[in-house]
C-alpha cells in the first residue's frame, strides 16, 4: 500500500491445486499488469489473507481438503476478509456450481478453459465495481440510514437493530440497504440483481436465498418484520408502527 500513485498494482491472490493452470493463470495476470501471489490450497490462501490481503481472489472450486466454495464462505463469515472480491474458477459448468459459488458470495465466476482475455476482463469488471463502491463508501462516510428499529452506516458496513449489530454478509448488507434507502418501495428479483449483483450470471434464486439469511437474522428482533413477501412483485421493506 506504500506505492507511488504511478503504479498501484493490484495485488491478486490464485488460489489453483493445478501447476499448469495456476502458471498459466498467473502468466495472465503478471502480463496484464498485476502483482500476483499463488498459493495451492485454502490453509495457504488463508495465511496470505491474514497477512497480506489482496485485492482480489482468484479461487478455483476444487480444491483438496477444503474445496474452495467452502473457504469462501468462512472468508464471507469473517468481518474482516468479507468484503474481499472474489472469481470462483471451475471445470465444472453447471448451474447448480454456480448458483452455489456465487451464493457463497463469489462476485463472477469463470468456468475453465477460458481466454486468458476473457480473465482479465472479469477481473478488471469486479475491481472496477469495488473501486466504485469504495469511493461511494468514502464519500458516504458517516451516512447512517435509519429505517424503523434499523439501522445501517454505509462505511463501516454496520448494521445495528436497536444498537444490536448484525452479522452480514458484504452481499447481504448491500441487499438490506436497497430497503433500508426506499422503505415501502417495492423491488423485483430482476431489479435486486442488477442493484445488488450487477452481474447477468446470477440466478433469481440467489436473491431469495440472500432474503431468507437476512430474515433470519432479523428473527427475534424488533425488525424481524421488516422485509416483506409481495407477492408475485418481489420485496419491500415495511416499518410497523
Ligand atoms: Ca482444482
Amino acid at each position: 500500500m506504500t506505492e507511488s500513485t504511478t503504479s498501484k498494482a493490484a495485488r491478486i491472490l490464485i488460489v489453483e491445486d493445478e501447476a499448469a493452470i495456476r502458471t498459466l493463470i498467473s502468466f495472465a495476470c503478471a502480463a496484464a499488469g498485476y502483482d500476483v501471489k499463488c498459493v495451492e490450497d485454502a490453509v495457504q490462501a488463508q495465511s496470505v489473507v491474514d497477512s497480506d490481503p489482496p485485492d482480489l481472489i482468484l479461487l478455483d472450486y476444487m480444491l483438496p481438503e477444503l474445496s474452495g466454495v467452502d473457504w469462501l464462505e468462512q472468508l464471507h463469515a469473517n468481518p474482516k476478509t468479507e468484503h474481499l472480491p472474489v472469481i470462483m474458477l471451475t471445470a465444472r459448468g453447471s448451474e447448480s456450481d454456480r448458483v452455489k459459488g456465487l451464493n457463497a458470495g463469489a462476485d463472477d465466476y469463470i468456468v475453465k478453459p477460458f481466454m486468458p482475455r476473457e480473465l482479465i476482463a472479469r477481473i478488471q469488471a469486479v475491481l472496477r465495481r469495488y473501486q466504485h463502491q469504495n469511493q461511494a463508501m468514502e464519500d458516504n462516510k458517516n451516512t447512517v440510514i435509519v429505517c424503523g428499529p434499523l439501522t445501517m452506516n454505509e462505511a463501516s458496513f454496520e448494521a445495528k437493530v436497536d444498537g444490536e449489530p448484525l452479522s452480514l454478509s458484504a452481499k447481504e448488507f448491500k441487499l438490506l440497504l436497497v430497503f433500508a434507502k426506499n422503505p415501502e418501495r417495492v423491488y423485483s428479483r430482476e431489479m435486486l440483481l442488477s442493484l445488488v449483483w450487477d452481474n447477468a450470471y446470477v440466478d433469481e434464486r440467489t436473491v431469495d436465498v440472500h432474503m431468507l439469511r437476512l430474515r433470519k437474522q432479523l428473527q427475534g428482533t424488533r425488525a424481524e418484520n421488516l422485509l416483506q413477501t409481495v407477492r408475485g412483485l418481489g420485496y419491500r421493506a415495511h416499518i410497523s408502527e
